[in-house]
């Protein structure tokens, strides 16, 4: 007898699952294919870093890939190790750079470093005079102070006439700080300063706009652009309706229970019941990525006195109350009728009714670190394009 022997015939994991995410890979092509447009002659990449933001590298790559991408950025070596086995003939940058002991994994994986400090061209410039020209690519830093070269090291690179032949970096970044606030005048400061390094490094690819950058206008696109956060259905702008929704959590209700007024809930007893409820206990924590800050009282955390996280079941937004534990939460169901909802029902964490970005100001974070924090136990289901 088999685990699946036990399940009733129609139903399969992903039906039982605690808890469980939908990726609608329709909506992320979808939505690559708008950031596409708005880039307008520019190239457009997709950055799939950190397990393409929580959503799974390999089905995200594979269907960006199947969309027409053909320029990925991750972060790390080993992503991009991972995303060659789906993107055959892409060009991957990898954004942190290289490190000693790493060099072999970009040549046989072929890989491009996006080169970040002085050290690191050095060590790049060693690698290529041994083992011959490799592409590379080069970050400039315009203001951020995260990675880069500064805009006087970049400079006297490109009018450096003696770098050796085998050095031949074919692009040139660098990072908006604040594109996400269009109207923040480090913009348009860091747009001069990289349009410098651009026209310094003539004849080589340029790229500075992530997103945020994309909506600011054709000034900002350059020859690449390198959106991540737009594709997976997060806020590219503060504020800003996102493109289409592509992620859906969800988690079980275990047990439903009655609870008296001046009853309390949860950890720390922070919440006192003010009248006669119902309260459903959902299988969903803090190790799930359901933060600690999106409880509804007893939580010092978080910023601005706001109420908590909250569900979507049945047409009804419910609201968190007392502490998130490590594997359960508690929603406050006394509003929705009692024969609309029963255990075993699933309560929309975030998704087409509850948008990903309500949910994190709710946490006081951003919708990157709801996504990439997801965890281990959301159960997987992909939706295709068709
Ligand atoms: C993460 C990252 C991006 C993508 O940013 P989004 O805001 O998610 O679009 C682009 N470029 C660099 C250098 C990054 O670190």
């Amino acid at each position: 007898m088999t685990d699946q022997d036990f399940l009733p015939a129609d139903a399969d994991e992903f039906d039982i699952a605690p808890v469980r995410l939908t990726v609608d890979l329709a909506a992320l092509t979808d939505n690559w294919r708008d950031m596409a447009r708005r880039s307008g002659k520019s190239r457009t990449a997709a950055v799939v870093k950190a397990d393409a933001y929580g959503l799974g590298l390999e089905d995200c790559g594979i269907a960006l890939y199947e969309a027409g991408a053909r320029d990925f950025f991750v972060a790390v070596v080993q992503e991009g190790v991972t995303l060659r086995a789906y993107a055959p003939d892409a060009r991957i940058f990898v954004l942190s750079g290289i490190w000693p002991g790493q060099e072999h994994l970009f040549f046989e994986h072929d890989l491009v470093p996006v080169l970040t400090s002085e050290e690191q061209l050095a060590l790049w410039m060693a690698v290529v005079a041994e083992h011959g020209d490799h592409p590379c690519a080069l970050q400039v830093d315009t203001g951020f102070n995260r990675l880069g070269l500064s805009m006087q090291e970049a400079i006297e690179l490109a009018d450096d006439v003696s770098r050796p032949a085998s050095f031949s970096p074919v692009l040139v970044l660098s990072h908006l700080h604040s594109g996400d606030m269009p109207s923040a005048p480090s913009n348009k400061a860091q747009l001069e300063s990289f349009q410098k390094v651009s026209a310094a490094f003539e004849g080589i690819d340029s790229s500075l706009s992530a997103s945020a950058g994309i909506f600011l206008g054709e000034d900002y696109h350059f020859d690449l652009t390198r959106p991540g956060i737009a594709l997976y259905g997060g806020e590219a702008i503060d504020g800003m309706k996102p493109l289409r929704t592509v992620a859906k959590a969800e988690a079980r209700i275990i047990q439903i229970r009655t609870a008296g007024t001046g009853d309390t809930v949860s950890y720390g007893a922070t919440y006192q019941l003010t009248r006669p409820s119902r309260l459903a206990i959902v299988s969903v924590g803090y190790a799930d990525g359901y933060l600690r800050s999106l409880s509804g009282s007893g939580v010092p955390l978080r910023a601005g006195g706001t109420q908590g996280g909250f569900g979507f079941i049945a047409g009804h937004r419910i609201p968190v109350v007392g502490r998130i534990t490590m594997d359960l939460t508690i929603f406050d169901v006394t509003d929705v009728p009692e024969n609309e909802i029963k255990t075993g029902d699933y309560v929309e964490l975030f998704g087409p009714n509850i948008p990903l970005d309500d949910v994190a100001r709710a946490a006081g974070t951003i919708g990157y670190e709801v996504l990439t924090g997801l965890g281990l136990r959301h159960e997987r289901r992909y939706i295709y394009p068709d």
